[in-house]
C-alpha cells in the first residue's frame, strides 16, 4: 500500500481518529447529544469514516454525491447523511445513497416525494433555518413551518426528522444560547403543529463545540454535525481558543522532499508584479536567505498559511502550484534539510482539504488494523 520513496505523502493516523471521534461523542452524549461524523473535509477517505463511527459517531455526512456513493458502498450500514442542499439533477441518487438529506426549498422536497414514489423508497429529510449566518435555510419561519405541514401530511415517502442550523460558515455568525434557543423554540412550535416529536434539533458543526464547552448549548439540542473538530481539532485550538479535551490535532501529517537549498536575496530582483496566481504578495527584504524548496504546492495544499512546519527553527515564506518555499537560514548549518530530505507539516483544514484531494499525494493510513 505505501510506495517508500514517494512524496508528498500523507499519513492518517487512524486510531488518533477513533481516539478524537470518541472524546466529542462522549462528552457530547453526557448532555444528550448524538454527533454525525462529517468527513467531507478528507475527501470522504472512508477508512476516515469508519474510524469515526468506532469512536461513537452514530452516522456519517459528506456535501457530495460522488463520496456518498464511496461511502455508502464501503460501509453500507451506517446511516448516511448528505449536508450540502441536493441539487434538482442529483435527486435519484439522494434518495438511492443516503438516508437523510438537509433542505430548504419545497420544489426540491417535491421531486425526492416524487422519486421516492417512482423507486419505492423513503428519505428522510431535515429542514434548515437561517438565523442570521446567511448560507443556507429559511429566514421566513412561518413559510418553513408550512412546508413541515406539507411534508408530514402530504408527502407519504418524505419523513420530517427534524431541523437545523448552519454557523459560522459564510457569514461567520458564532453559535450561542441566544440563536440555537431560536432553533429550539421553532422545533417545539412545529412539533405542536404536527402533534408528534421531531428526531432530530440539529444545532450545528463544530463551531458550536466551543460553546458545548462552556455549557451553553440550550436543551433541545440533541445533534451536531462534526468534522474539523474530530478531524483535525486545530481551529478549536487556534481560533477559539477551547481546545477540547482529549482531541488532538495531529492526525493527519502532510511529509514533503526538499528539492533545492540555496542561498538568496529575500526581496524578489527586478519589477514586481504579479504572481502566479494573480496575486502581488507583500515580500519584506530580509537580505541574503537560506531558503529551502519542498515538492507540494497549492494544488496540494490551498496554500503555505494552512500549513504548520513540525521543525523548529524553519518558516513557511511562500508557495506555488508545485513549490513550497522554506527559510531556513535560522537553524544551525548541520541542522538544515539537504536535498532528498522529508519535512514534516501539520495541516489546517483547507490544506486537509486540498491535500486529501490531490492525485499527487499519496494517502497512507496508519495504526489502521483495526478498522479495516
Ligand atoms: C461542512 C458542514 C458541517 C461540518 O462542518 P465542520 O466544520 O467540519 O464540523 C456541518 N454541517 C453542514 C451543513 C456542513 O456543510
Amino acid at each position: 500500500m505505501t510506495t517508500p520513496n514517494h512524496y508528498p505523502k500523507l499519513e492518517i493516523d487512524l486510531q488518533k481518529l477513533i481516539s478524537n471521534a470518541a472524546c466529542v461523542t462522549a462528552y457530547a452524549a453526557e448532555r444528550g447529544i448524538e454527533i454525525t461524523g462529517v468527513i467531507k473535509g478528507c475527501n470522504s477517505i472512508v477508512e476516515a469514516g469508519k474510524a469515526m463511527l468506532k469512536g461513537g459517531c452514530t452516522g456519517l455526512a459528506t456535501s457530495r454525491m460522488d463520496q456518498m456513493r464511496r461511502i455508502r458502498e464501503a460501509v453500507p450500514g451506517a446511516q448516511t447523511w448528505l449536508l450540502r442542499l441536493p441539487m434538482l439533477s442529483e435527486i435519484e441518487d439522494v434518495v438511492l445513497l443516503s438516508d437523510i438529506s438537509l433542505n430548504s426549498e419545497d420544489v426540491t422536497i417535491g421531486k425526492i416525494e416524487e422519486t421516492c414514489g417512482r423507486l419505492g423508497k423513503q428519505h428522510g429529510v431535515i429542514l434548515m433555518a437561517d438565523l442570521g449566518d446567511l448560507r443556507e435555510g429559511f429566514r421566513d419561519f412561518e413559510a418553513m413551518m408550512a412546508l413541515a405541514e406539507e411534508i408530514e401530511f402530504r408527502m407519504p415517502h418524505v419523513t420530517l426528522e427534524g431541523i437545523g442550523t448552519n454557523l459560522g460558515c459564510y457569514g461567520s455568525i458564532s453559535p450561542t444560547t441566544e440563536n440555537l434557543t431560536e432553533l429550539v423554540e421553532l422545533a417545539r412550535a412545529i412539533e405542536a403543529r404536527l402533534g408528534r416529536k421531531l428526531r432530530y434539533v440539529s444545532g450545528g458543526a463544530t463551531t458550536t463545540l466551543p460553546l458545548l464547552l462552556k455549557g451553553g448549548v440550550p436543551e433541545g439540542i440533541n445533534h451536531l454535525r462534526v468534522g474539523e473538530g474530530i478531524l483535525n481539532g486545530r481551529d478549536l485550538m487556534v481560533f477559539w481558543n477551547t481546545p477540547f479535551p482529549g482531541v488532538v490535532a495531529d492526525a493527519f501529517t502532510l511529509k514533503a522532499q526538499v528539492v533545492e537549498v540555496k542561498e538568496k536575496p529575500s526581496y524578489p530582483i527586478g519589477e514586481i508584479f504579479v504572481d502566479a496566481f494573480g496575486e502581488v504578495p507583500v515580500y519584506h527584504d530580509e537580505g541574503l536567505r537560506i531558503r529551502a524548496i519542498a515538492a507540494v504546492g497549492k494544488q496540494d495544499i490551498g496554500s503555505h498559511e494552512k500549513l504548520l512546519v513540525r521543525n523548529e527553527g524553519l518558516r513557511l515564506i511562500g508557495s506555488s502550484s508545485d513549490h513550497l518555499i522554506l527559510d531556513v537560514t535560522d537553524l544551525p548549518p548541520e541542522a538544515r534539510p539537504m536535498v532528498g530530505d522529508v519535512l514534516e507539516f501539520d495541516l489546517y483544514y483547507p490544506a486537509m482539504l486540498y491535500s486529501t484531494g490531490s492525485v499527487s499525494v499519496e494517502k497512507v493510513l496508519l495504526n489502521g488494523e483495526t478498522v479495516l
